[in-house]
């Protein structure tokens, strides 16, 4: 699973994916150029639930699941008519979500491409970047339709462009695909087209870190959401500056710095957990004194998907697993006392598998 960080140039991206990855990435106070090749980087996915059940069990390893990252460079105004584009866009497409950063911080030594900050004007500038992208796309697609079809041979295409057509008239109104109204068979239809604005989208307002919790903050959290509101996207604030900072600590300081900050946990950690959710991804856990571990898996997935990412002899192999929930184990506290209690089910190959359950394979190659 994949994550692109966007934002126009100085908005704070790279310093966003240090602390999301932990990575030292160099962050610059002047624009980069557009780079060929995005930073990758990988972000463990926080979950409270890996670390309670690893006090439990006391595994030689605990393996959160992760998201890959990828900083992107270049987004700019004009972007979208510019000749460097489709480079930029191919590193996008990349990605299955977005992470579009947003300048609110004020700092003289960082330059800005725009005339002072104003992050309704930058968000706003970028997303129409994307939709202007998108709308050429449909346009160019369209005309070689037509043309098929003039010559007789575009019947195939005629279901394809009912959906570009819909396409077309939301992104004429300036708004994204996100949330245009399609249904699986219609964004088939379009799948191979590289659109931008169709990804799920997080927006992240990046505060001064003296102003997270002002006044100015707020409003233009406000003026944010009431613009995203009808695009599908959300909206969070936080200092990328900070969370670096804390990303860069010893645990036991960070819990120090973070409660000096009368916060529980790094806003970053909501963020991921927000992705997670926004890609309509699920974790289920193995547990053991080997090892305790999430897996990622979409929401919906059968038991027997699920068993093959954890290995594909298993998936060939399987007979049942054995399941409980994350909040039932942890009330009946141990694995004997939970069979005990009943509370293990034995479920077949086409048991969907619920976020949090815990589960042993039982397979047989
Ligand atoms: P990018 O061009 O969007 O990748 O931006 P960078 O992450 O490279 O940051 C550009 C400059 O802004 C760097 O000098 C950062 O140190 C600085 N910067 C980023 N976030 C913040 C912030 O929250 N507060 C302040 N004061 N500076 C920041």
């Amino acid at each position: 699973m994949k994550l692109g960080i966007i934002g126009l140039p100085n908005s704070g991206k790279t310093t966003l994916f240090n602390a999301l990855t932990g990575l030292q990435a160099e962050t610059a106070p002047y624009p980069n150029p557009i780079a060929t090749e995005p930073h990758v980087g990988v972000i463990k996915v926080p979950d409270r639930r890996i670390d309670r059940l690893s006090t439990i069990f006391q595994p030689r390893k605990k393996v959160y699941a992760d998201v890959i990252c990828l900083d992107i460079t270049g987004f700019a105004r004009g972007i979208s008519t510019s000749r460097q584009k489709s480079g930029l866009f191919n590193q996008l497409w990349g990605a299955d979500a977005i992470l579009h950063v947003v300048r609110a911080f004020e700092d003289e030594k960082v330059s800005h491409p725009g005339e002072g900050i104003d992050p309704g004007r930058d968000a706003a500038a970028l997303e129409l970047e994307l939709i202007f992208h998108d709308l050429e796309l449909v346009e160019t697609r369209l005309e070689r339709i037509a043309t098929a079809i003039k010559k007789g041979i575009g019947k195939e295409f005629m279901a394809e462009r009912a959906v570009l057509e819909k396409c077309r008239s939301q992104l004429e109104q300036e708004k994204p695909l996100r949330n245009l109204d399609i249904n699986e068979a219609e964004r088939a239809a379009v799948g191979s087209l590289m659109f931008a604005s169709l990804k799920p989208e997080l927006v992240l307002l990046n505060v001064g870190e003296e102003e997270i919790a002002g006044a100015r903050t707020a409003a233009r959290m406000d003026a944010l959401r009431a613009y995203y509101a009808g695009r599908d996207a959300l909206v969070f604030a936080l200092s990328a500056k900070i969370e670096m900072e804390i990303s860069r600590l010893p645990a036991h300081e960070a819990g120090a710095f973070l409660e000096d900050l009368g916060i529980t946990e790094p806003a970053m950690n909501r963020v991921i957990r927000e992705v997670y959710e926004l890609l309509g991804l699920i974790s289920f856990f193995t547990v053991g004194e080997d090892e305790v571990r999430a897996w990622t898996i979409r929401n919906g997935t059968r038991a027997v998907r699920a068993a093959g990412k954890v290995h594909s002899d298993i998936e060939r192999g399987f007979i049942k697993a054995e399941v409980i929930g994350y909040d039932d184990f942890v009330a009946a506290g141990t694995m004997a006392r939970a069979k005990e209690k009943a509370l293990l089910r034995l479920e077949g190959k086409d048991y969907t598998v619920q976020d949090g359950d815990i589960i042993n394979f039982r397979f047989n190659v």
